[in-house]
């Protein structure tokens, strides 16, 4: 199908990207890689009247670590930040998760800001995310704020993003190297049937999961059974709040949440 009409707007800098987010309100969308946008647009699910390419706007990519803490640009790609040395060294899960997103071609043109901002319940970057404690910088025509992943993620599809702010850069802090994420792919689509994200420190770690549950989460309960190794995942269950659909009971979801969770932490310990 081909997407109803629209008016394209090339935004040269964020604050013409505001200026145009602000001129057209509720009927403006963002384009980044296009790769979540543009198939919702064909199915006609989104009809956005303009479109506002923020694609060649300066300042919005790249991955640098300062004072502890790693900073990618919101337009910065799946296979850069997969690839990226500075990400494999300081905050190897976020590279290892971007790796398993899609296919290639997808890792080249998706974005980290396009996925977050999407929200879809089923997207890889989100477990990261919560996993690492990272935050994300917005920007709108009052200023800019930085948002924990913790209150981003509100529900399916909706972030705590306000109207008329955009997303310019994900902060990171530096992690160590006792981390993994564990996915079953939806053999369809690739998007997670369920994947878990587990960061450890020096005591204790956050665990997080997706595909699941209406939003990506923490398990809270698994990250409190931490000192009793895998058998935490033995809690990946508990409040989650899962539905029988296509992809099954709520028995074999709650058996997948324990299984994959005790991979990702059993893998996340062999790297300590
Ligand atoms: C076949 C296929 C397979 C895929 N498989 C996976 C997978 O396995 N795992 C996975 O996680 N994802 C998967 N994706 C999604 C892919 O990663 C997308 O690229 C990503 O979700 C969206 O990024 P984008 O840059 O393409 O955003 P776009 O499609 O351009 O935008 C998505 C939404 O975010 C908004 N937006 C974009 N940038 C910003 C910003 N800076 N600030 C505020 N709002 C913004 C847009 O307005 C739009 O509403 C798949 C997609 C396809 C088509």
């Amino acid at each position: 199908m081909y997407p109803a009409s629209f008016e394209y707007h090339r935004a040269t800098s964020v604050n013409h990207a505001l200026e145009l987010l602000a001129t057209y309100g509720d009927d403006a969308k963002l384009l980044a890689g296009g790769h979540s946008l543009l198939p919702v647009m064909k199915l006609r699910f989104a009809a956005p009247a303009h479109l506002i390419d923020i694609g060649r706007v300066s300042g919005l990519d790249g991955i640098a670590e300062s004072g502890g803490v790693v900073t990618v640009g919101a337009m910065t790609r799946h296979a850069e930040i997969a690839s990226s040395a500075v990400l494999r060294a300081k905050a190897p899960l976020l590279a290892e998760v971007a790796g398993h997103i899609g296919d290639q071609m997808i890792r080249n043109m998706g974005t980290i800001g396009g996925s977050l901002a999407h929200a879809d319940p089923a997207a890889d970057l989100p477990a990261a995310m919560l996993a690492l404690g990272a935050s994300v910088v917005v920007q709108g025509k009052g200023g800019t704020r930085t948002i924990p992943a913790d209150q981003f993620f509100v529900d399916t599809f909706q972030t705590s993003l306000a109207a008329g702010e955009m997303l310019t850069a994900i902060q990171v802090p530096v992690a160590t190297r006792a981390c993994a994420y564990v996915k079953h792919p939806d053999p369809a689509s690739g998007y997670a049937i369920v994947g878990v994200a587990v960061q450890l420190g020096a005591s204790g770690g956050r665990v997080a999961i997706t595909g699941l549950a209406q939003r990506p989460m923490r398990l809270a309960a698994v990250e409190g059974a931490l000192a009793s190794g895998a058998a935490a995942a033995d809690r990946a269950a508990d409040g989650l709040a899962l539905i029988e659909d296509a992809r099954g009971s709520v028995a074999y979801k709650a058996n997948l949440a324990r299984v994959f969770t005790r991979q990702a932490i059993e893998a996340a310990l062999a790297r300590k």
